[in-house]
């Protein structure tokens, strides 16, 4: 009697495994975040790009993705992974000055290596390890920097010339190794400078997103190779979209102020001036009804919806260019053909977004989400604790496979899978381990059991642990 009731036991609490997702066990919360630079949403309408319509076929899509303003690489990029607007997270621009440290930040000189810029929010990856997890990084803005007096686990320092393929092999290697990652985030320079280049409208583009969706097959391929594809949950996105400009749109502010009267800290399209002592006035009154392209914004009048204010390295003043138009001092600058940082409300402004695993829907697309969302999304998907954030995951939860209702997407025996399973599983699960835990527990106040087999004991505590 005893020892069937031990094995009846240990095969419901089996079953109760298998079936419960709350018990998961870790390997099956893993993801892999993955940024294309300057991906617009609409390029996979350009070219064929069949690695892509497979994620889609086989995931879930979003149509338009609200980034965060201004939609440049580095508030974006940090936005993704704190889930803060960036007058939140401190990285309000790719550069920046800071009247309280005295100090500037620029991408394009690599100055971006102190804490102090980054500590205003809290990455995942910090977040994953403080929950006891391991992370892996592969060159994505930030993640080489030490933060809240971290690195990631394991992490490759910001090195242009390292080949995707390299990256993605590290990321492979970190996800199967002997102590294996469960987050691994992955960036990539292009499409972004390439359309900073010849113009997103530029037929040349057409080979620069055939060449994107090639990279994504092959990292497709390797995770398929390592026998992971289906345990990693991937999202495949991007910072920002791309604008054509042209050199009939351009505002040339040296026409309405002297360049005596104020510092350059940000580039177009929306440019952060911080005016020289005492000429606050002069410089705002020059400029505000100046040029039509363009808008001319106190820091305090700047609209709610950009969350673009709070921040004392937001400077006293902002313009913004209207779309397609750039702002310069003079034309003796350099003159980009495409270029992103506009309202960010604009299409033209907007990433792409698809992604799949086995926490996610299966061919599922959804109109619109806001960047902020996505990382209590993850923070779901890794089952870690979020830090205080911007998002909510309300908002994004029908892309998760848990939220589908049977009616949507009825299971069908091809794909293998129940839209309701998994509650069915939780339901059952929960109830199995109720019974057997009665049973026993009353078999052993019984004392029809001479001694309590520890083995067993261990099994049920963490199952009961998880289930709270
Ligand atoms: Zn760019």
């Amino acid at each position: 009697m005893t020892d069937r009731l031990i094995k009846a036991g240990c095969f419901l609490v089996v079953v109760a495994v298998i079936t419960t997702p709350g018990c998961s066990p870790e390997e099956l919360h893993r993801l892999l975040l993955v940024s294309f630079d300057g991906f617009r949403w609409d390029y996979l309408k350009r070219v064929p790009t069949p690695n892509f319509d497979a994620l889609m076929e086989e995931g879930v899509r979003v149509q338009q993705v609200e980034n965060t303003y201004i939609t440049k690489t580095f508030p974006n990029h940090y936005t993704m992974v704190t889930g803060l607007h960036a007058e939140s997270h401190g990285i309000v621009a790719n550069e920046m000055y800071d009247p309280d440290l005295n100090l500037t930040f620029s991408m394009d000189r690599m100055d971006t290596y102190d804490p102090r810029w980054w500590d205003e929010g809290v990455p995942l990856w910090v977040t994953n390890q403080r929950a006891g997890h391991r992370s892996g990084a592969a060159m994505w803005p930030g993640s080489d920097v030490e933060i809240h007096q971290m690195y990631p686990t394991h992490y490759l320092p910001y090195n242009a010339s390292v080949s995707f393929q390299d990256r993605v092999q590290k990321l492979i290697d970190w996800f199967t190794q002997e102590r294996p990652i469960n987050l691994g985030v992955l960036y990539w320079e292009e499409p972004d400078e390439s359309g900073h280049r010849l113009g997103p409208d530029s037929p040349l583009m057409n080979e620069v997103i055939a060449d994107i969706d090639g990279k994504l097959g092959f990292l497709l391929e390797q995770l398929k190779k390592a026998g992971i594809y289906d345990e990693v949950n991937l999202v495949v996105t991007s910072d920002h979209g791309m604008a054509q400009l042209s050199t009939d749109r351009i505002i040339e502010l040296d026409k309405y102020v002297s360049s005596n009267l104020y510092t350059w800290i940000d580039k177009s399209p929306v440019v952060a001036i911080l005016p020289k002592e005492g000429k606050y006035d002069e410089v705002y009154k020059a400029l505000a009804n100046a040029n039509s392209s363009m808008t001319v914004y106190k820091k305090e009048d700047i609209p709610d919806h950009y969350h673009y204010k709070h921040n004392d390295r937001i400077m006293p003043i902002i313009i913004e260019a209207k779309e397609g138009w750039t702002i310069m001092q003079n034309k003796n600058g350099t003159f980009m053909l495409g270029n992103h940082g506009y309202d960010n409300t604009l299409p033209s402004m907007h990433p792409v977004f698809v992604a799949r695993g086995p926490a996610l829907r299966r061919g599922y697309s959804k109109a619109s989400m806001h960047s902020v969302d996505l990382y209590p999304l993850m923070c779901h998907i890794l089952a870690v604790p979020p830090a205080p954030n911007n998002g909510t995951l309300g908002s994004v939860r029908d892309l998760l496979k848990e939220s589908a209702p049977p009616t949507a997407a009825p299971p069908t025996p091809a794909r293998g899978e129940s839209t309701y399973a998994p509650v069915l599983g939780s339901l059952l699960g929960a109830a199995l381990v109720v019974g057997f835990l009665f049973v026993f527990v009353k078999q052993v106040t019984r004392k029809q059991l001479p001694s309590l087999p520890i083995g067993n004991l261990e099994i049920a505590q963490p199952l009961l642990q998880e289930e709270l």
